[in-house]
């Protein structure tokens, strides 16, 4: 080689050296992606109306520039010029909501199965409310290996009290040693918050909101029976699943309740609430949702897990539920004894007014489905549309408000309104294009043409696909199996 040839060959080589040290840097750097415009995936949606979830103003004819993930830009159509490197999607015709969070679920195992439902159903986002850390460890690495998932956050294991269960996902705790260390475990796993359940002793759940504060978690869940709601509250407690406790908490005869009343056990706590509710105390009740304003508790009614609790038939629409589970259920039904089945109905009955009330009151709440297979016709995704449905029309929110507990309301209560709960400049790019205006009928949440996750944009048509379907089977087939 001569010498000539030898620079010309080293040149070549640092020149390969410096493209791959570009290359390299430019995978990792966010900021060397600014100064290349043109490399950037966008996403254009035009002619889209978009839904004020703030104002419940509807904003017609408006084009979407979405870099990466994020929300770059929105302008009216005919003002906005449109990169020819971009893919473009006509929304003419359709409505644009922020992606829709459901606040209480239950992944565990089913992930696989609930994700891509989830998905398919408008759902971006979900809180997983009680899971064994096996299975936090199970989701975190599929997501990891490039599963296309709902963002999650997470609550990790179930912190409870009472005689040990079987559950998975709950740990049965003894002491306050015992209750910290819970409380650690679901940190170093990287809960975004503390799930109590209703027999936590009420010296374990002081020694855990103490402990959460260290770690800054917000707790919530079932109001454990020995605390009252006004001390919880005071105390920094964050989401009150169910609405569990608050009708004892408004009743003139909590005092009663507390001293005598045997809420050992569901059936003892939920006949106190059904008593409870007919000693209704209105200036306590005003008192206790002033509190919830100030201190930003969030009530999530879950009024769809009381509905689907007291149905004696297969939902028609499981046919995306699998047979095993559908089984299980159908078993589950024609076991349930008709007293049980009358108890859910009766707290189905009292539920939506309370949360009349406190929708009256002003108090904001999340939307949330309790979705498991644990339990009988809860369908990931598909419960959801059910609860804004149920929080509409029985609940008493307008369809607006119904809207922003899936949306504006859970971006609050995440800390996170800076990239979620609105269709904003500057957010995450979590959209759902809807054929018809929610607004008008909340159903049409239902009325889903496709979904942006994350800037990536997925038509009805591929969300459908990846979601499996199994014949619907009914509860008599399976009595006729067993006997
Ligand atoms: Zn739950």
């Amino acid at each position: 080689m001569s010498l000539i040839e030898e620079k010309r060959y080293l040149r070549k080589l640092l020149f390969g050296f410096m493209a791959l040290l570009i290359l390299l840097t430019g995978c990792t750097d966010p900021n060397y992606a600014n100064n290349e415009p043109e490399s950037k995936q966008t996403l254009v949606i035009q002619h889209a109306t978009i839904v004020d979830v703030r104002s419940g103003k509807l904003v017609s004819d408006q084009t979407i520039t979405i870099t990466e993930n994020k929300i770059n830009h929105i302008g009216n159509s005919e003002d906005v010029d449109i990169p020819d490197f971009a893919q473009v999607r006509d929304a003419k015709g359709q409505y644009v909501i922020p992606g829709l969070w459901d606040m209480h679920v239950h992944l565990e195992e089913n992930y696989k199965n609930a994700l891509p439902l989830l998905l398919a159903n408008g759902v971006t986002g979900v809180r997983e409310m009680g899971a064994s850390l096996t299975n936090v460890d199970q989701w975190n690495k599929s997501i990891q290996a490039g599963m296309t998932a709902p963002h999650l956050v997470y609550a990790g294991m179930i912190l409870n009290g009472g005689p040990a269960d079987e559950a998975p996902h709950m740990v049965y705790l003894k002491t306050a040693e015992e209750a910290r260390e819970a409380v650690r475990l679901n940190a170093e796993k990287g809960a975004s918050l503390i799930k109590v359940y209703s027999w936590l002793p009420r010296s374990l759940f002081l020694a855990v909101m103490d402990e959460a504060k260290k770690f800054g978690l917000p707790v919530g869940g079932h109001l454990p029976v020995e605390v009252r709601a006004s001390e919880a509250v005071q105390l920094g407690f964050k989401s009150i699943e169910h609405l569990h406790g608050l009708f004892i908490a408004t009743s003139s005869i909590e005092d009663d309740i507390f001293e005598n009343a045997d809420m050992s056990d569901l059936l003892g706590y939920s006949l106190a609430e059904i008593e409870a509710s007919q000693h209704y105390d209105s200036e306590k009740a005003d008192k206790l949702f002033r509190t919830f304003k100030e201190k930003e508790v969030w009530p999530v009614p879950t009024m769809v897990t009381y509905l689907n609790m007291a149905k004696t038939e297969i939902d028609p629409r499981s046919k995306y539920v699998p047979t095993a589970v559908q089984e299980y259920w159908a078993e589950v039904i024609s076991a349930t004894p008709p007293e049980q089945t009358e108890l859910m109905a009766a707290i189905n009955s009292t539920t939506p007014g309370m949360v009349q009330k406190l929708n009256d009151a002003g108090v904001p709440m999340l939307a949330g489905t309790d979705s498991s297979y644990e339990m009988t016709n809860f369908i990931y995704g598909v419960s959801l549309h059910d609860e804004l449905e149920m929080l509409v029309k029985r609940g008493g929110l307008t369809p607006l408000q119904a809207l922003q507990t899936a949306t504006l309301n859970p971006s609050r209560y995440l800390d996170r309104e800076q990239e979620l709960g609105t269709v904003e400049e500057g957010k995450l790019a979590d959209l759902v294009l809807l054929d018809k205006n929610p607004l008008e009928d909340i159903r049409n949440t239902t009325s889903i043409s496709a979904v942006v996750l994350d800037g990536k944009l997925m038509e009805k048509q591929t969300l459908d696909q990846s979601v499996k379907t199994y014949p619907v089977i009914q509860v008599a087939d399976i009595k006729d199996k067993l006997e």
